[in-house]
């Protein structure tokens, strides 16, 4: 080890970092019991794979592998923007919509924002903002036993915590880890109260499995509202986590400042090929969202006569309260082979983010926790 102390030479920001705790992949938990057969429920991606027409489209550009990408990801870029009604100077390709929510930190903090966002977010924000210098402004959430969004993002309360340093304002929707989801009308509302000079992203991750009357598509407002940022990702329903790509849609002069910032390629040509036809494949999405309202009715059914609490979701996950310190459960879990997610980084100890998996992964998860619930 060298004497000199090199934390104390990083960014004060950085010094006070946890880092950011991925689900545990399956490799891991393989070498760790020497077991086969593992289903990971921990990261939120989809049961289904990949689409197969992606996966025909990443085949034919391996052969143009030792070219550059498209660094401007021309043809992808005018599918997203006839499907979003956008022009293309609207839209900032990134590599996974991790990227673009950094890209966006990166081009408008300063060392006196405070970005305001609610307790229980999304992990990666308060990350971004400290790792840039600045400080967080958590909200507390709502609490757990609010009848329709336990732990969900007060707005309310956001708004109020709102001053002339904010800068940025996240909001995830559904959130992540919670499942919650804002309506419409909360969420525009919200909006119109916003000072104009405040960016405010909309962060729609799980926005194809949130299907509801009530769920808005914030994309619909950009014209409305020059300050608002949409942010979506194909790691999740497109099931093409393991690419790495996402995008940001927002007014052009934001773009073009995420666009004088970003990597020149930092989206690779395998993650453009492949999303240009998940695009297309509609039929993969429609059966994700359907295998995925299965599974949540399931586990909606199934949980509660073992004393397990699922709270309200729109997503493809489930907040579970387990009633007690849930590391018993996640160990005795990975022990079945059944890789979750623990939530005590978000200060949620109690719980687990299970997500929802295919028919026979939800049985096989039930059926572990009830040998669990027997034994104990
Ligand atoms: C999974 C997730 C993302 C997407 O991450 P990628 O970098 O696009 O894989 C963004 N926001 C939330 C809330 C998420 O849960």
């Amino acid at each position: 080890m060298s004497s000199i102390n090199f934390t104390r030479l990083a960014m004060p920001g950085v010094q006070q970092l946890h880092p950011y705790q991925p689900g545990k992949p399956i490799s891991e938990l393989e070498r760790e019991l020497g077991i086969s057969n593992i289903i990971k429920l921990a990261s939120n991606e989809n049961p289904l794979g990949t689409s197969p027409k992606a996966l025909a489209a990443m085949a034919d550009a391996v052969a143009d592998l030792g070219l550059y990408p498209d660094g401007s990801g021309y043809r992808l870029k005018q599918k997203l923007a006839a499907m979003h009604n956008v022009s293309p100077d609207q839209i900032t390709l990134g590599n996974g919509s991790n990227d673009v929510l950094v890209l966006l930190v990166e081009a408008f903090i300063c060392a006196q924002c405070r970005p305001v966002m609610s307790q229980y977010c999304f992990a990666v924000y308060p990350i971004a903002v400290q790792a840039a210098g600045a400080t967080p402004e958590i909200v507390p959430a709502l609490p757990q036993s609010h009848p329709s969004m336990p732990l969900g993002h007060d707005l309310p309360a956001m708004l109020a915590a709102v001053s002339e340093h904010t800068r940025l304002v996240f909001v995830a929707n559904p959130n992540n880890p919670t499942g919650s989801r804002l309506g419409r009308e909360e969420l525009r509302g919200f909006l119109q109260q916003l000072p104009a000079q405040q960016i405010m992203i909309v962060d729609e991750a799980y926005t194809e499995y949130a299907t509801d009357d009530d769920y808005p598509d914030a994309s619909q407002w950009l014209e409305e509202f020059p300050n608002l940022v949409v942010t979506r990702t194909f790691s999740k329903a497109y099931g093409l986590a393991g690419l790495r790509v996402g995008y940001a849609l927002s007014n052009p002069e934001i773009a073009d400042m995420l666009n004088r910032i970003r990597q020149p390629f930092n989206v690779n040509s395998l993650a453009l090929a492949a999303a240009e036809a998940a695009l297309d494949d509609h039929e993969f999405i429609q059966r994700s969202c359907e295998i995925n309202s299965a599974g949540l009715s399931y586990l909606n059914e199934q949980l509660p006569p073992l004393g397990l609490t699922p709270l309200p979701s729109a997503g493809n996950f489930v907040l579970v309260d387990m009633g007690e310190p849930a590391e018993r459960w996640y160990q005795a879990l990975l022990r079945a082979g059944i890789i979750t997610r623990r939530v005590a980084n978000y200060g949620l100890p109690d719980h687990l983010r299970i997500t929802i998996g295919t028919a026979e992964q939800n049985q096989r998860l039930v059926s572990a926790l009830q040998a669990i619930r027997n034994a104990s």
